[in-house]
């Protein structure tokens, strides 16, 4: 077989190139399997090379929001603040490409558009919008969770006379707002991280909002050498205690619930957790907060307290104040001077419950009031996610059937990770898994090294394909919806319901049973033969 045909004829197709992408390519390559990584961007770092806007940082603290895989890696690189920015970890990102010597594996600039299971030949057909036409065993779908991004369909958009961005296709050369009137849309977690920022440099700025949401001060700080260097003296036990922690983040699990404790002890966690900062101070105060609605009330009913201390103007601060969805149901944001931002002169809250958005017209924004004149506008408004980014390439399983049909009532997945009639084919931080709600970097890692592992066992075993089976994926299924009924999640209009985007399905999509319940389960399913999934021989396989 030529080279040609050898690149032609892989063993893996990866698509996608974020922090998912490069660990499945450096992992299965480790293997000694051929991998070819496919990326619609021009460089790596996924949601960190998209995200450029201004405000951008993970949420999750940089010591813990970054790989485990190389103690090495772990050490050499330094953090410089509690929360890094967005050029930073995109930065870390670009260094493990290097370190890893990933770059000569991967094609940028390059979306797949297609890619079909051949039965006869128990291979994937992968094509791009280059031309490219590959076959592969494997396909690994590290698309992302959060990366088709959606901007709302409002009349007259592209009559603006003035420039518009997505917050997830930022311009790579950055945005002056100096001197401009800048238009936001959307209070989301990139609503809530650029609007303070945004409102620094622009000469006015609107926000837009539809939905107030609950946002926590993220307290960020510049790491010291000194915390460096003793959280670098026992990182791992750090990594272990975030595997066995619930959001795989290390957080000791709360053991108390809200309502024993009395209201002045109750009022004084809260204050602690507010001035420690970050997300899982207040997540983790009371263990009940996510399943019991008079307990997330006494959380909830504490931060619209902290709204109404911080913003000075009432009718503000009520509009700012969510009430349509118990605390923690919508991802909570964490901010740096978000609510404070609303107290500047230049700064605008229109609240669209009141006054939707009619139109948008050469001079800017128009709602049922009024037109808000602009020179930029800035839609904050997220992503289609999870499945989003999978529905977006034409996938097509067993008998031609495309994904969007065995989908089109929500996702069905077996752990998250496989679907039924979509033999070898993976899918990293899948519906049905711990994903989003996690420190996605572990669960991303957790997911590779189990792929890694089955493909060796596979190989070992001679085997060919393994599928999941329509009776183990139909009780994960229920398993996971069952999971979700017993919490407050559902109740929220949430992108976790897909509710963000119109005709979704509105199914609650991550697995909300904790990172080591899940980790345990696949571990489990895979020291038992890989229980649930249908397996067949590989037919080029020497015989034992
Ligand atoms: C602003 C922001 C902040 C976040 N902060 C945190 C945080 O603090 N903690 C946390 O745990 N998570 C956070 N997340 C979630 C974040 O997405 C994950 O942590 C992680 O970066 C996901 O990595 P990934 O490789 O799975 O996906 P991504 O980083 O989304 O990468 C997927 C890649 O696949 C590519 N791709 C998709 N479809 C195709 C196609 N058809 N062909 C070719 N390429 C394709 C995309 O271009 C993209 O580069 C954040 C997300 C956003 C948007």
């Amino acid at each position: 077989m030529s080279a040609t045909d050898r690149a032609r004829h892989l063993d893996v197709v990866v698509v996608g190139a974020g922090f998912g992408g490069l660990y499945a390519l450096h992992r299965l390559r480790g293997l000694g399997l051929s991998v070819q990584v496919y990326e619609a961007g021009s460089g790596v770092g996924g949601t960190w090379y998209w995200n450029r806007y201004p405000g951008a940082r993970c949420d999750v603290e940089s010591l813990e929001y970054s790989y485990s895989f190389s103690p090495e890696l772990e050490q050499e690189w330094a953090w410089s603040e509690r929360y890094a920015p967005q050029p930073e970890i995109l930065g870390y990102i670009n260094h493990v490409a290097d370190r890893f010597d990933l770059r000569r594996d991967i094609q940028f600039d390059t979306r797949v558009t297609a890619a079909a299971f051949d039965e006869t030949a128990g291979r994937w057909r992968v094509t791009t919008d280059r031309g490219d036409d590959v076959s592969a065993r494997f396909c690994v779908m590290a698309t992302g969770c959060l990366s088709a991004v959606t901007t709302p369909d409002i009349e007259g958009l592209s009559s603006f006379r003035g420039n518009w961005y997505h917050t997830g296709q930022w311009p790579h050369g950055g945005v002056d707002f100096s001197g401009q009137r800048v238009g936001v849309v959307g209070t989301g977690s990139s609503g809530i991280q650029s609007i303070p920022v945004i409102a620094r440099q622009a000469s006015h700025l609107v926000v837009f909002q539809r939905t107030p949401n609950f946002s926590l001060p993220a307290r960020n700080e510049p790491l010291t050498p000194d915390t460096q260097a003793e959280v670098k003296a026992g990182y791992r036990a750090l990594r272990d205690k975030a595997r066995s922690s619930f959001s795989a983040i290390a957080v000791a699990a709360p053991t108390e619930l809200a309502l024993e404790v009395d209201p002045a002890e109750r009022r004084r966690r809260y204050e602690a957790a507010w001035a420690r900062g970050g997300l899982m101070s207040m997540t983790t105060t009371f263990r009940d907060l996510i399943v019991d609605k008079a307990a997330n009330d006494t959380a909830a009913e504490f931060i619209r307290s902290k709204i109404r201390e911080i913003v000075v103007d009432p009718d503000v601060a009520q509009a700012l104040t969510p009430t349509d969805h118990p605390f923690a149901t919508k991802r909570p944001c964490l901010d740096t001077g978000y609510f404070e931002t609303f107290n500047r002169d230049n700064v605008t809250l229109v609240d669209l419950r009141q006054t939707p958005i009619t139109e948008i017209v050469p001079a800017g924004i128009r709602t049922t009031e009024r037109v808000h004149e602009l020179d930029t506008i800035v839609f904050a408004t997220g992503f289609d996610a999870m499945t989003g980014p999978l529905l977006r390439i034409d996938i097509r399983g067993r008998g031609d059937r495309p994904l969007s049909d065995k989908w089109s009532a929500g996702p069905r997945t077996y752990l998250g990770i496989a679907t039924a009639g979509f033999p070898n084919l993976f899918i990293l931080t899948g519906p049905g898994s711990p994903s989003v709600l996690s420190n996605m970097v572990m669960a991303i890692e957790q997911h590779v090294d189990w792929i890694a592992d089955c493909l060796s066992y596979l190989g070992a075993n001679g085997l060919g394909t393994i599928e999941a089976t329509v009776e183990a994926e139909d009780a994960w299924v229920d398993h996971v919806n069952q999971l979700a009924s017993a919490t407050l999640f559902p109740r929220a209009n949430s992108w976790y319901m897909g509710a963000n985007v119109p005709g979704k399905p509105r199914v609650f999509l991550p697995y909300v049973g904790g990172f080591p319940q899940y980790r345990s389960t696949c571990d489990d399913v895979a020291a038992d033969g890989y229980r649930g999934f249908g397996l067949t021989a590989d037919p080029a396989a020497e015989p034992a």
